[in-house]
């Protein structure tokens, strides 16, 4: 396994890796994307603890329903950059799984690659979402034949490929870009069905990241994403040379989707996981400011906190269904339930905002309005600031002030508006999960109750 100061060390390799207009020649270092990299080599160190015989304890592929619960719950918690390694290795196995028979050729190369990328213990990032161009016209109709990667020349040794991918979490952070088409491809497409894993430092690779980080030079008063934040990248492939045994998918359209739909559904597994436990935090907000503001005992705040708690066990029913009813693979691998896992993130992404309206309803203006620390820390204004902040003299003005901090921080302002937009967007828009969910669930059986309810099944008559 990695060490974190070894993962440090992994990242001089010459990437082409740009924040804000200038180049990064220096990932560890960087006043704002260094606190990226030691929360990275955190997470290297935590799970090197927890490391059985020098292997790390998330290494291998789920074979039981027991055994991916423990995995999921130590990739959540060893942070952003090992559930995102964990959800590409796993789509990848998945992917392999649904090759077997319409890309058998290709199932050998996934399995050798996934083995060395947990030998190796690196990180591998997911390029799925291409630039896509105008959204109405397919690949090959689009003004600018770039929109979606596609292969651009083709050598005995491998392929040249072209294209964006955007929106991709961690990217300069990783070491291999898997890189899978993000749709299904209709014969023609031929070129933009691909899928290969890339190193971040291959020829040609260009990487822009963007943040919600804070630029504020006192991060007291953000207290989470002051201590976290993952870029995401802008995924440049200015025509970059990928070896033939690196390359997954290349040409056969009818296989296109396997790597869509398998990312998809761990990609929702992983959300569904954080908004458990995200939905919980709301929660906890919610009480706590609920009783320092006095009012815990009000009708109407203890009905909002009884919705919102309603709320945050029904989402984590989904995730304890969706990994109780784990299903099994073609190669003996585990993967959470299609049904529970999209129902359950759909969920989770809709009920978000009434979460949010009931907790600033709740807390009041000072979620964006609260003095800093360092307001509270001036000897002219401070003291006054803490006294007018307190509500109670079992309130402290300073305890009321951040937990304001931390609902703004989480709901309210740069992080909170990422948390918005990811929720909905991340895994694939809404439309996705409702279409994935009504393809698992059983729709016959449902009219058949309906028709039982309806006293017509004994007649047979479906009205179909
Ligand atoms: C914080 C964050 C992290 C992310 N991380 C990753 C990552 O690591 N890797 C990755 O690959 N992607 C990542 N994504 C991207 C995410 O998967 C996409 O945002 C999502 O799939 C939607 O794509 P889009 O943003 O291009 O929006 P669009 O595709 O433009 O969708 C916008 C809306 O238009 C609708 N729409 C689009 N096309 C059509 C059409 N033809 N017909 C009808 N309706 C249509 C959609 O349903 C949606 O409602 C991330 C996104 C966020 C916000």
């Amino acid at each position: 396994m990695l060490t974190g100061d070894q993962y440090k060390a992994s990242l001089d390799d010459g990437r082409s890796t740009y924040f804000e207009g200038e180049k990064v020649t220096d990932l560890p270092g960087h006043p704002v994307l260094g606190t990226v990299v030691q929360n990275v080599a955190d997470g290297y160190d935590w799970l090197a603890l927890k490391a059985v015989d020098g292997v790390s304890p998330v290494s291998g592929i789920p074979t039981t329903a027991d055994e991916l619960r423990e995995k999921v719950e130590l990739v959540h918690t060893a942070g952003m950059m090992a559930h995102v390694n964990y959800t590409s290795l796993m789509t990848l196995a998945t992917a392999a799984g649904r090759l077997a028979e319409s890309g058998p050729q290709y199932v050998e190369r996934i399995q050798a690659f996934v083995a060395d990328a947990q030998e190796r213990d690196i990180r591998v990032t997911q390029c799925i979402t291409d630039a896509k161009g105008d959204r109405s016209l397919s690949p090959v109709r689009q003004d600018d034949p770039d929109a979606y990667v596609r292969v651009v020349d083709r050598t005995p040794e491998g392929v040249v490929i072209r294209g964006a991918k955007l929106h991709i979490t961690a990217a300069s952070f990783g070491h291999e870009l898997m890189t899978i088409p993000t749709k299904s491809m209709k014969p023609g497409e031929e070129d933009y069905a691909f899928a290969a894993v890339i190193p971040v430092d291959a020829p040609g690779v260009k990487i822009i990241n963007t943040t919600y980080a804070p630029r504020h030079a006192d991060l007291r008063s953000f207290p989470a994403s002051g201590k976290e934040h993952f870029p995401e990248g802008f995924v440049i492939f200015d025509d970059v040379f990928v070896p033939a045994e690196r390359v997954f998918l290349d040409g056969e359209t009818e296989s296109a989707a396997v790597f869509a739909h398998s990312l998809g559904l761990w990609e929702r597994l992983g959300g569904l996981s954080s908004m458990a436990d995200g939905a919980d935090v709301l929660v906890g907000l919610a009480q706590l400011i609920a009783e320092a503001n006095g009012l815990q005992r009000v009708g109407h705040v203890r009905e909002k906190i009884s919705e919102m708690i309603i709320h945050a066990t029904v989402v984590r029913a989904c995730l304890e269904a969706a990994l109780t009813h784990a299903e099994t693979g073609v190669f003996g691998a585990v993967f959470p339930n299609e049904l529970f896992t999209n129902a359950g993130k759909y969920t989770g992404a809709t009920e978000y905002n009434t979460m949010v309206r009931h907790l600033h309803d709740i807390a009041g203006a000072a979620v964006v309005t609260a003095p800093s620390i360092a307001d509270l820390e001036n000897p002219e204004v401070g003291p006054l600031a803490r006294k007018y902040m307190s509500t109670s003299s079992d309130v402290d003005g300073e305890y009321r002030t951040r937990l304001f901090h931390a609902i703004r921080d989480l709901t309210a302002d740069s992080y909170g508006g990422w948390r918005q937009v990811t929720n909905v967007q991340a895994g694939g828009g809404l439309y996705a999960q409702r279409i994935v969910t009504r393809k698992h669930y059983d729709l016959d059986a449902a009219r058949q109750a309906a028709l039982e309810a309806a006293g017509m099944a004994a007649g047979g008559d479906t009205g179909r």
